[in-house]
């Protein structure tokens, strides 16, 4: 990756991370995702979360929800596997007995007391990597002793609103970068902060996206992006890469998309749909 210390990302900085897939591939080289999130009425979010992980290229993907959750992704997406919390509308234990290469914990889980203990008591073993989101990151910036059990290397996606709960308000664009750059180094994490040109900040360097379009701003997309880069780093890509990876492998894939749907129409589903068109 990059030697700059803010590098636009296309096509040409994208390219030479890519890993082609070889004649003799097996699935079990591309790694286990986990995705923990959903509750009663959010069960779609761990449902495109998996969905993209799985497109991206995630050898086997597991979902993590409440019970309410069973059916609906056994019928809505059933190349994934599924387990269930013992609560029927929230997470309140993560316990699971399989070996994940990457879990994803966040979207749709909401903000329960019980999500909250669950997750501090997880967090404190865990050394597997992660993908934080959503209401994961909403739990993070109401506890922030959390952050610091954090495994490095965590990738956080904030939107704007989640970020500044994170990090507190700005005045503007440069103290926003200071401050979150302050806040990846302190807690060794890396900090994609979404938008119409979303930034990468690991390691006092920033990464710059060229891809992506409005139509992106719909229900859901946010957590399409969680699943790609899951999907990256399960298959071995370093969680860096793919973070820039897969922010521009989103935003590629939505452009592609816009192309049959215009902005308004566009879809979380239109842009998993698309994602094997980004990558080739
Ligand atoms: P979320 O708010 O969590 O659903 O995430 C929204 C996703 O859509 C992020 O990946 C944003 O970068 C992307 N996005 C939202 N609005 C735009 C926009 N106007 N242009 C490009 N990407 C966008
Ligand atoms: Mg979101």
């Amino acid at each position: 990756t990059a030697q700059t210390e803010n590098e636009l990302i296309s096509k040409y900085e994208v390219l030479p991370n890519y890993r082609p897939r070889d004649k003799f591939s097996h699935k079990g080289l591309f790694g286990h995702s986990l995705i923990i999130g959903g509750s009663y009425g959010k069960i779609g979010a761990v449902t495109l979360a998996s969905k993209a992980a799985l497109t991206t290229g995630a050898g086997l993907v597991t979902a993590y929800v409440p019970k309410c959750g069973y059916q609906i992704l056994q019928t809505a997406f059933p190349e994934a596997m599924v387990i269930t919390d013992a609560s029927e509308e929230n997470i309140t234990a993560i316990d699971f007995d399989i070996e994940p290469t990457v879990i994803a914990f966040g979207v749709g889980v909401g903000k329960n007391t019980e999500t909250v203990k669950a997750f501090e008591a997880f967090l404190k073993t865990n050394k597997i990597p992660m993908v934080i989101d959503a209401d994961g990151l909403n739990i993070l910036s109401k506890n922030q002793n959390l952050l610091e059990l954090l495994p490095s290397d965590s990738v956080l996606t904030p939107h704007p609103k989640e970020l500044e709960r994170l990090i507190g308000t700005w005045a503007n664009d440069f103290e926003k970068l200071d401050k979150a750059k302050a806040f990846a180094e302190k807690y060794k994490v890396i900090l994609v902060i979404k938008g119409a040109n979303t930034i990468t900040i690991f390691n006092n360097k920033q990464f710059i996206n060229t891809t992506g379009n409005p139509g992106l701003a719909t229900a859901g997309s946010g957590d399409v992006l969680t699943g790609i880069i899951t999907g990256l780093i399960s298959q071995g890509y370093h969680p860096l890469s793919a973070a820039i990876f897969g922010v521009y492998l989103h935003g590629k894939s939505a452009d592609i998309a816009v192309e049959d749907s215009g902005y308004e129409s566009l879809l979380a589903s239109d842009v998993i749909k698309n994602i094997g068109k980004a990558i080739v």
